[in-house]
């Protein structure tokens, strides 16, 4: 039943909710472009969709929520925030906002950031799929990386097919541009990504001038890009076949356990999905054990592997790369 392409009637999205909540991947139209979509509160769910797209980084992702109510429990929205949401939403505004520290979705929606970009579709599909699956949706765009945007079904299952459990059918997508990312973490608003809603109409709302990213330096424009943005306190040493006893061990795979500091295996198995979704909270829990040092055993190089390994060079990188 991989990659059926279906109606997307009330039937098939009732399914489809169930398959969310079951820890699937489901490809759905939203008025930008169709979105993979897994429930975000799911981190192997979310492992998957890096997987099925392909992705050698983890960005971090779009939550896809049906409203403010559900955007509150995840996010910390400011009142220009809440502004912006009465102007735009529903609709392709993606709105970057510090994380409600006690958020169950997974810190690999964010990719270990403590913010996180949140949005409202505005698709009679999206959003009775969100209402069905009674999830906030982790949701890229439905297409390998680095090809272009599935406006159709077909493209869909052409790109990707193979990944998705199902593909709700809803005609081209209204858009078919990306939504504008907004970013309100720092002092000023700041546009991260211009799409289908105009910054002229978003200074319109907030009554002044949007910051482009071009402007604001690299520390705020493309956190996922920064060599060190992920770097633990501890000093991390990579591709360890041996460590120390005051070291603190992020183990892969069937490693036996010796004497350490701490000791967390992100998959006993060695499944880089159920690594993946482990990531980040092991890394910063052997950062919060108080080691000096963080060996890391190897982890494969395919698939998930990629990400995780690129994740890693970068939390080992010297500060001064920042
Ligand atoms: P896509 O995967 O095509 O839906 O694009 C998602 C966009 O949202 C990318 O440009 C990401 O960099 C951006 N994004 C998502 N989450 C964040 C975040 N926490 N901070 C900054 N940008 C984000
Ligand atoms: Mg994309």
């Amino acid at each position: 039943m991989k990659g059926r392409i279906v109606p997307a009637n009330k039937e098939w999205i009732a399914e489809a909710g169930q398959m969310i909540r079951a820890g699937a991947l489901v490809a759905f139209p939203t008025e930008t472009v169709y979105g993979l979509g897994a429930d975000a509160t799911n981190g192997e769910a979310v492992a998957r969709i890096f997987d099925a797209k392909g992705r050698p980084t983890f960005n971090p992702l779009i939550v896809h929520v049906l409203g403010l109510e559900q955007a509150l429990i995840i996010g910390v929205f400011s009142p220009i925030a809440r502004q912006l949401t009465e102007a735009f939403w529903p609709g392709p505004l993606t709105l970057v906002v510090s994380r409600v520290a006690t958020s169950d979705v997974s810190d690999l929606v964010s990719a270990g950031l403590t913010t996180i970009a949140l949005r409202s579709p505005d698709h009679p599909v999206a959003r009775a799929l969100l209402a069905e699956a009674h999830r906030p949706l982790a949701a890229p765009s439905a297409n390998r990386s680095g090809h272009v945007s599935a406006t159709r079904a077909e493209h869909v299952g052409e790109d990707i097919g193979d990944k998705a459990a199902l593909i709700l059918d809803g005609g081209q997508t209204f858009l078919g541009l990306e939504s504008t990312v907004v970013s309100l973490v720092g002092d000023v608003p700041v546009l991260l990504r211009p799409g289908a809603v105009t910054a002229e109409a978003i200074e319109e709302v907030i009554g002044g001038r949007l910051a482009r990213h071009e402007e604001t330096g690299k520390r705020l424009t493309s956190p996922g890009q920064l060599a060190s943005h992920y770097a633990p306190r501890a000093h991390l040493r990579l591709n360890a076949y041996d460590w120390q006893p005051d070291e603190a061990i992020l183990a892969f795979g069937a490693i036996p356990q010796r004497p350490a500091h701490a000791f967390i295996n992100l998959s006993e198995s060695g499944d880089l999905v159920e690594a993946a979704a482990n990531l980040f909270a092991a890394l910063r829990a052997l950062d919060a054990s108080g080691a000096m040092s963080i060996a890391a055993t190897p982890i494969p190089p395919n698939g998930l592997g990629e990400a995780i390994n690129d994740r890693l060079r970068r939390a080992a990188a010297p500060r001064d790369q920042l």
